[in-house]
């Protein structure tokens, strides 16, 4: 699978969709346990890709991943605004000089992980995004070294999504506004693992999809 930023409009596109039809559900959930603008916050961002999706189109990777950062770090606000920032920010440095088969961006994605792990002072099991991330970069590091079929990469990145997302409910909050609540954050889905997954898994039906019909 041969892919380009030309596929940025359509994924940018995926994701707001994706966002837009859980809207509702994510801002319950950031409204139990953090502030509930979760949502809202992701929206702006989404919203300055879409005004950028032409032009991101057509930049190499590294330079849209640098574009895309820079946009959410700005757009979004909230503490998830600076972290997908640096996660995209931080792939663009990763994949410097570099081809971009799925060892190179599973290593890629992996060094965006660890960023937004320096960055937010987290790891996994504190009920956050990166109960997600976390996982869906090593599911492709481990696919990556066994050669694992392309498709199968790409149901195994959703399901971990799934998984790791689920995960989150019965943990106990220890980062971000949800660790104010303590033991009371228990029971619920963080918001910010919750978009992340939404996200992943709308970015693998675009990319699923143009492996069966390119275009
Ligand atoms: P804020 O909490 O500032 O209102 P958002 O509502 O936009 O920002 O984002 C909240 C999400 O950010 C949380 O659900 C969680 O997934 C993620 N998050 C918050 N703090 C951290 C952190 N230190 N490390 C990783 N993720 C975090
Ligand atoms: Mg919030």
């Amino acid at each position: 699978m041969h892919l380009t930023p030309a596929l940025l409009p359509r994924l940018i596109q995926a994701i707001d969709h994706a966002i837009e039809t859980s809207a509702e559900e994510v801002t319950a959930l950031d409204q139990a346990i953090g502030d509930g603008d979760h949502v809202t916050n992701l929206q702006r961002g989404i919203k300055a890709l879409t005004v950028q999706a032409d032009e991101l189109a057509r930049l190499d990777w590294m330079t849209a991943w640098q574009k895309i950062g820079m946009t959410l770090m700005t757009a979004v606000g909230g503490a998830s605004g600076s972290l997908y920032g640096t996660l995209f920010v931080a792939m663009s440095k990763a994949a410097r000089d570099r081809s971009l088969d799925l060892q190179s961006f599973a290593e890629i994605f992996s060094s965006g992980v660890e960023a937004v792990k320096q960055r937010g002072k987290a790891d996994a099991g504190e009920k956050t995004m990166l109960d997600v991330l976390i996982p869906v970069a090593a599911s492709l590091r481990q696919d990556a070294a066994e050669s694992v079929a392309i498709a199968d990469v790409l149901k195994n990145v959703s399901r971990t999504a799934v998984t790791g997302m689920e995960s989150t409910r019965d943990m106990l909050a220890t980062k971000g506004r949800a660790s104010f609540l303590g033991e009371r954050s228990r029971g619920h889905i963080d918001a910010g693992a919750k978009t992340s997954q939404l996200m992943i898994c709308a970015l693998v039906d675009v990319l699923a999809e143009h492996l069966t019909t390119p275009s």
